[in-house]
């Protein structure tokens, strides 16, 4: 993968606004801590961090739009939450755009805000990040969750999926039945102690 940095971080300020790049450069940077802790490959860490949200600053009605142009399928629930699409239009945005073509890259953006069951080492390592960045300040437990990402990766995010789950349930309608999946599977991992 030879990766022009420079070029992509120019490309990616121009799309988002100042406040949603910090946040990218802080994804980035964690996901690059979270590779050198569990052995992934660093420049994959990178790139998936850094191009996350690539699509997360479209007007949401422009996402639908570029959604049915280009012939990505849409759930009526997304459609009812455009901003869930930022995942899936920023795996093709990814794509086409920055010209990524590793495969688990391109998943780990488009898992990045449900997450799902039996997630990929990358994967969980840009959902984590995504979560833990240091530029994020509101969610609860964050002190715990922090410190559990560089010594427990699956009760780290069985945690994180628990708060998650715990805050939408507040407005079932805004759950994202993936998110439930994940969480399932991640509680069932842990009680089998593996
Ligand atoms: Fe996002
Ligand atoms: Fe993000």
């Amino acid at each position: 993968m030879a990766i022009d940095w420079e070029l992509t971080e120019e490309k990616l300020a121009k799309e988002l606004t100042k406040s949603r790049y910090r946040h990218t450069l802080g994804v980035m940077h964690t996901a690059c801590c979270l590779a050198m802790r569990y052995g992934a490959d660093l420049e994959q860490a990178r790139l998936a961090g850094l191009l996350h949200d690539c699509a997360k600053c479209i007007p949401n009605k422009k996402k639908i739009e570029i959604c049915k142009k280009k012939h990505i399928p849409v759930s009526d629930f997304e459609i009812e939450h455009p901003v869930l699409l930022h995942a899936k239009l920023g795996k093709y945005l990814a794509e086409t755009e920055y010209g990524v073509k590793d495969p688990d890259v391109l998943s780990s953006i488009e898992w990045h805000t449900t997450g799902k069951p039996d997630m990929s080492l990358l994967e969980k390592i840009i959902y984590t990040a995504d979560y833990i960045e240091p530029g994020r300040d509101k969610a609860p437990r964050l002190h715990e969750i922090r410190q559990l990402a560089f010594t427990d990766l699956d009760a780290c995010i069985r945690m994180i999926l628990e708060d998650t789950v715990s805050y939408l349930s507040r407005n079932p309608k805004a759950m994202d039945p993936m998110t439930t999946d994940a969480y399932t599977f991640y509680c069932e991992r842990s009680s089998h102690g593996s």
